[in-house]
């Protein structure tokens, strides 16, 4: 049980839409006590000011309590434990025994977010004299027992993996002093709750536990109580989930229609990043290979695919020789890119909290950014609940005649919708009651009187 009770999480903390706070103004970096070459690398990574959970946790950290973040990708989280890590790591690293033992545990649910989070480390860290590696599956164990025999000091692990290692015995948690659970409600949500207890079973009684979560499940705070020792509570104001910074659209079209329109939209404003969220791997493939079809270049990533073709397709987006990465919500968690211009969702996500955690993947660090969702009749009711989670309206785009280019075969619509009586209706055209039919278009690209020019959409809110 938790002893301090009023430090808890409060009952109702929930992601929020709309706690965008921008980066924190009245707490400067050099406020924090952190060490000089930890500011040296903050200044280097161009950070002014810390981001709000940065500005609570890491005095928190420093001082050597128990942490609950509420805060989630894009709040400046990974920081906001690392630096103070960093910092309290290399104070004893002279008097710490060289045991050869991590002394620090991150686990985090992705693979690329564990790849994420000790790039991180690496970077706020250079300056140091602390070693760092990550482990996680999809990739050779050699490699890694290898680098866990150079003495870590500071190691990131998925969690199947980490028990592995140790099932081999090539690793040795009795010389943790920071455990730190990233993303737990994700780790709760992938099903990694046992092996969690079996890895905190590990390790030594007398540590400094750090759990960051985006969401307060019940779940959540039953192994907060049980890892947490009166801990400090703070909550960090994502700075862009479905804030100002994130230019939201949806764009109503019919699900046929809408890999041509995607192509379109991309050719057209020339767009050099972009990353799409389907709802399905086998709809990443797809639209993968469409988009390339179509002259784009595209990646899918997703959970069938290897490890390292996953960081080779996530090197290529970042680097902009790919231009498209398809990609679906698991192997998205954790992708973060400074200053991604452009989210799509090709099908919005049946849960409204996935839809901020994807559009959270732009308009980062201050950039603007635009998320648009192309949405099909049949996916109105998810488009009601998200509005209703982000507590505001979505401006909605009607194509109501865009039509593809001539070159654009219209495939037939593999879910077979009901041919509506009367004659073809477009998406948004007025019905003899007045109201906009929001059903979708039936007739072919042949049929159909042909524009390359989509600008006859219209708006309405
Ligand atoms: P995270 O929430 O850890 O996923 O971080 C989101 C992004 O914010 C990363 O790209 C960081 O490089 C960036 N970031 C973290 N802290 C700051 C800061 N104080 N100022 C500006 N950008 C930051």
């Amino acid at each position: 049980m938790l002893k301090n009770k009023k430090n808890y999480a409060p009952e109702s903390f929930k992601l929020s839409g709309d706690g965008n706070k921008e980066i924190n103004k009245e707490i400067g970096f050099k406020d924090l006590n952190l060490s000089k070459p930890i500011m040296q690398a903050v200044a280097d990574a161009g950070y002014e000011n810390p981001t709000p959970v940065q500005a609570k946790a890491i005095p928190a950290v420093l001082a050597g309590s128990d942490l609950l973040a509420g805060a989630q990708t894009g709040t400046g989280k990974t920081a906001a434990f690392t630096l103070p890590i960093l910092h309290l790591l290399a104070e004893k690293h002279a008097a710490a025994s060289r045991s050869g033992k991590p002394r620090c545990l991150v686990l985090t649910p992705t693979r690329e977010l564990a790849a994420q989070v000790e790039e991180s480390v690496k970077t706020y860290g250079k300056y140091l004299p602390l070693k760092s590696t990550a482990v996680f599956g999809g990739m050779s164990i050699v490699p890694q027992i290898k680098a866990l025999r150079r003495n870590v000091d500071i190691l990131v692990a998925t969690p199947g993996r980490l028990l592995d290692h140790v099932g081999q015995k090539t690793v040795d948690l009795s010389g943790v002093e920071i455990f730190v659970l990233d993303e737990a409600d994700r780790m709760l949500d992938m099903g990694f709750i046992v092996d969690i207890k079996k890895i905190i079973a590990l390790l030594p009684k007398q540590r400094q536990n750090l759990l960051f979560s985006a969401t307060f499940s019940e779940k959540i705070k039953t192994l907060s109580a049980s890892v947490l020792h009166n801990p400090v509570f703070v909550e960090g104001a994502k700075r862009n989930a479905a804030s100002e910074l994130v230019d939201q659209s949806v764009h109503l079209v019919s699900q046929r229609l809408k890999s041509h329109l995607l192509s379109h939209l991309i050719k057209h404003h020339k767009w050099k990043q972009v990353l799409i969220f389907t709802r399905t791997k086998n709809g990443a493939n797809r639209l993968a290979d469409k988009l390339t079809a179509d002259g784009i270049s595209a990646s899918a990533i997703h959970g069938n695919k290897s490890q390292p073709a996953r960081t080779k397709a996530l090197a290529q987006f970042k680097d902009g020789s790919v231009t498209a990465l398809v990609a679906t919500d698991v192997a998205s968690r954790g992708i973060d890119i400074d200053r991604l211009p452009h989210v799509i969702n090709f099908e919005l996500p049946n849960m409204a909290e996935d839809y901020v955690h994807r559009i959270g993947r732009t308009g980062r660090a201050g950039s603007s950014g635009k998320a648009i969702s192309l949405v099909d009749k049949e996916e109105l009711r998810y488009l009601k609940e998200i509005e209703r989670f982000i507590k505001r309206e979505i401006p909605k785009v009607l194509f109501d005649s865009f039509v593809p280019p001539a070159n654009m075969p219209v495939a037939e619509p593999h879910n077979s919708l009901p041919q509506r009586q009367g004659g073809r209706k477009h998406y948004g055209e007025r019905t003899s009651a007045g109201s906009r039919n929001y059903s979708p278009r039936y007739g072919h690209a042949k049929k159909q009187n042909r524009s390359k020019d989509i600008n006859t959409k219209s708006k309405v809110r």
